[in-house]
This record gives C-alpha cells, structure tokens and sequence, in this order.
C-alpha cells in the first residue's frame, strides 16, 4: 500500500519542533520598573511529552503558559505551533487554536459555581457544532473516566478540592485537545488528592496526550516529567544550578528590572 501522508497532515514531519518559541519577551511596565516577566525564552516542545515546569513564585511561569496557549500576547519574540506563527494567525484561527487544540488546568479550578460538573465541562464545546446531545454524552463520558459519574449533577461547592479539579481536567479534555497545560494543578490540593491528578495526568500523557505542567511537587517534577524547566527570573535556566542560599531551591524574586538597566544588553 501507498504510505498515506496527506491524511495525516495534522501529524508534523518534525515532531520535535511541534511547539517552538523563539526570543519570547513578554515585559509589563511597573511605574519605573519593567518587570521582564518572560525574558527571550527559545524553546521546543515535542509532541507526546510530559514538561514539567519549575520556578519561584513570580518567575514567569504563569505567563509563559498563557504565552504557549496563545491567550497572551508577546512584546516581542513569537511562538509557532506547528511551523505557524500565532501572531500570523487570524482571529478566528487563533481562537480555533485555543478552543479546539489547547486544553488549560488552573490551579483555582476556575469552573462556574452556579453550573453543575456536567454543564461546566459540556461548555467547552459550546465554540464548535457539536449538538446538545453529543455535548452531554461526552461530558459525561469524560466525567465517567475521571470517576465523576456519579456527580454529574453536583455544583462546585458540592465537590471536594480533587473531585473539583477533576471536573476541570474533564473540562480540557473533552475536547479532545493535543495539548494540556496545567499551571500548579495540585498547588490546592492535600497530597492524596495530589497524587491522584498525578497519576490521571500521567496515564493521559501514556495515552499521547503531551502535557505541560507548571508545578512545586517534586514527585512529578523528578519522576514524572521526562524533562522539567526551570524559570528564573523570566528565563529559562539550567535545572542544576544551585540556590544563592546553598538549599538548591530558587529564590523568589520578581524578575524585575530598573528601566535602563539592562539598555544594550543582546
Ligand atoms: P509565576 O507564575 O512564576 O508566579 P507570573 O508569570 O505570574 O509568575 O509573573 C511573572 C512576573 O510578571 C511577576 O513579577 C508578576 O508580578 C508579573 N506580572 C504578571 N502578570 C502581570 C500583569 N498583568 N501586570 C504586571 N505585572 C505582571
Ligand atoms: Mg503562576
């Protein structure tokens, strides 16, 4: 049989060059300061892996994130998914981007409080055509996976903080997106339930969904990820370099910089 590359045109030739991001800067102005939130960050992100990203609290994490999801804008530098710059891309497809290939997990669960699990999950398929119908039964199907079939018509404040995050993972996922960034997903959670969304993330990632995760727990940092970054200060920095104060973790600083300060630098 003929190989059959044009079906498959949603596979890249180059699977290590999926998500590419080159000199992104993201920079917000602070009264005098610049504050170099993210800061000419060049890297790859390869289809199928488990990302683990690392860093102090205000060390660009976050932004970088919404920077990937294309749910910011960079000062300068780009991001280019599948060899397509976002920045190149219509309205329409940017949004197509963040509706049908990103799924986002936040730390906050972010789900409605008034909609109950299988509405909040069923929404995000409210941008395409799916019917009402269709809309529910893989609600539930998801929730179903996730062990939530039998609080579909629970509310939030109804849901323990993991079953909550769980509906917000079910949220990602029916989509059926090609990527998932959680930022700090289990930075609310006791650690049981901790280890549960550790280990739904991974077994989702076994299945070939690539997973970016923005996370303090060590566990899934060292064990699960097969490559974790470590941002400081906006950048990314070799994982290995050690703490100014000798315990190996990253001091917190904001990444800020006086204006003028660094005028020149390449
Ligand atoms: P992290 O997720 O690693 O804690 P963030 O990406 O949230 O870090 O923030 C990085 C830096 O950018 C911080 O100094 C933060 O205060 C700053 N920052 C983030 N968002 C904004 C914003 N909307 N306006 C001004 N500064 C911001
Ligand atoms: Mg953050």
């Amino acid at each position: 049989m003929p190989s059959n590359n044009y079906t498959t045109s949603a596979q890249p030739t180059a699977p290590d060059d999926w998500i590419h991001t080159v000199d992104l800067c993201r920079y917000y102005q602070r009264g005098h300061y610049e504050v170099r939130a993210v800061d000419r960050v060049t890297l790859s992100i390869a289809r199928g892996e488990f990302l683990g990203v690392m860093g102090a609290s205000g060390s660009g994490k976050s932004t970088l994130l919404n920077l990937l999801a294309g749910l910011d804008t960079p000062t300068s530098g780009h991001v280019e998914v599948d060899g397509q710059r976002l920045d190149s891309l219509s309205r329409r497809a940017l949004s197509a981007y963040r509706a049908r290939k990103v799924g986002m997990v936040f730390q906050s669960f972010n789900l409605i409080p008034q909609h109950t699990a299988l509405r909040n999950v069923e929404m995000a398929l409210y941008f395409g055509d799916t019917r009402p119908r269709d809309r529910r039964r893989r609600a539930a199907e998801v929730l179903e996976r996730l062990g939530l079939g039998d609080r579909l018509e629970h509310r939030p404040s109804d849901l323990s903080g993991g079953e909550q995050q769980r509906v917000a993972i079910a949220r990602a996922l029916v989509k059926q997106p090609e990527i998932v960034f959680a930022d700090e997903p289990t930075g609310n959670l006791d650690q049981e339930n901790t280890d549960a969304i550790i280990g739904i993330l991974r077994e989702l990632n076994r299945t070939g969904l690539t997973v970016v995760v923005v996370t303090h727990d060590v566990e899934m940092a060292t064990r699960i990820a097969g490559r974790t970054l470590r941002m400081h200060y906006g950048r990314i920095i070799d994982g290995q370099e050690p703490a100014a104060d000798g315990t190996g973790n990253l001091r917190g600083h904001g990444g800020r910089v006086l204006r003028g300060d660094r005028r020149g630098e390449a």
